[in-house]
């Protein structure tokens, strides 16, 4: 039985991890760590019934208190590297839902996460339709060399492009690269900036907020007189939880850090 603490526990996700958690014969919730609601009772707190396990506002603290085993991180970009490093610098594993953290952040934990025997999974995206819909997508690359992506949140998300866009387009770009496939020149010029999206490896990127979405993306493949297109619409919080659920229990399994929930699938 694995002891897992939830930092971020008071927040959107947050909240839906602690009863997937309580939830699971397999793993054993032992805290919450949020900027409020410090000593609250964690399952009242999310609403499913008195828990006796206390919210704490500090994380260092909560982890010499509760000694997890796994430490699932659902904040925001601007604090994410620093809680990941606190949990690894403690000897715990690293779950992370949070987007927005860097390549060099990336390299930084996982030698972090070596030195003190703790092993990290960062999934921009926890739905397992999500993964199959980036898999997919990678796939139909070498015959459809022309792509975009529109991805589409609610608009309380902090971060433009989201991660899981930007995973997308990776993978889709070594997929070409490999195939050795070349893109169309883009020949529109914008008389308004920003009109034709962002680029990340050469991929456009449209993101769309606005509230009553949850987390949606189309990947648009365009050919000779054809397209294709391939979209995943995440409809509630809850499609996240098998993904952590799963990432919980095999994290033990995977050394260092592993960037994708597909490499545990
Ligand atoms: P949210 O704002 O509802 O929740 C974040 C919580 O973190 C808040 O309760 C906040 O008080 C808390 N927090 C902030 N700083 C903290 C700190 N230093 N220590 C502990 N707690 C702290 O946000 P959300 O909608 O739950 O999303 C959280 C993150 O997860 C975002 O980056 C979002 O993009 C990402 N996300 C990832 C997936 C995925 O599958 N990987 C899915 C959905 C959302």
């Amino acid at each position: 039985m694995s002891r897992v603490l939830i930092c971020g526990a008071s927040g959107r996700m947050g909240m839906e991890v602690v009863k997937a958690v309580a939830n699971d014969d397999e793993l054993t919730l032992v805290g919450g760590v949020d900027c409020s609601h410090k000593g609250e009772d964690i399952g009242e707190l999310v609403g499913i019934g008195t828990l006796g396990i206390p919210m704490h506002d500090n994380l260092a603290e909560a982890l010499k208190e509760q000694k997890p085993d796994i430490v699932v991180e659902f904040t925001n970009p601007a604090v994410v590297y620093s809680n990941v490093k606190t949990c690894l610098e403690h000897g715990v594993h690293c779950v992370v839902g949070t987007t927005g953290l860097t390549e060099e952040q990336r390299n930084d934990l996982d030698a972090i996460g070596r030195k003190h025997g703790a092993n990290v999974l960062i999934a921009p995206n926890f739905s397992l339709g999500a993964v199959m819909m980036m898999k997919v997508a990678a796939e139909l690359a070498p015959y459809f060399p022309d792509v975009e992506i529109i991805e589409l949140h609610h608009n309380k998300k902090y971060d433009a492009p989201s991660g899981t866009a930007i995973l997308t387009a990776k993978l889709i770009h070594e997929a070409q690269e490999a195939a050795k496939v070349v893109p169309s020149e883009d020949l529109t010029r914008e008389s308004l900036p920003g009109a034709r999206g962002a680029k990340f490896d050469d991929i456009t990127i449209h993101s769309v907020r606005l509230p009553g979405y949850v987390a949606h993306q189309e990947v648009l493949f365009g050919g000779h007189s054809e397209t294709l297109t391939i979209r995943h619409d995440s409809l509630h919080r809850e499609s996240f939880m098998p993904g952590v659920v799963l990432a919980c229990k095999k994290i033990s399994e995977h050394e260092g850090l592993t960037y994708g929930l597909e490499h545990y699938l």
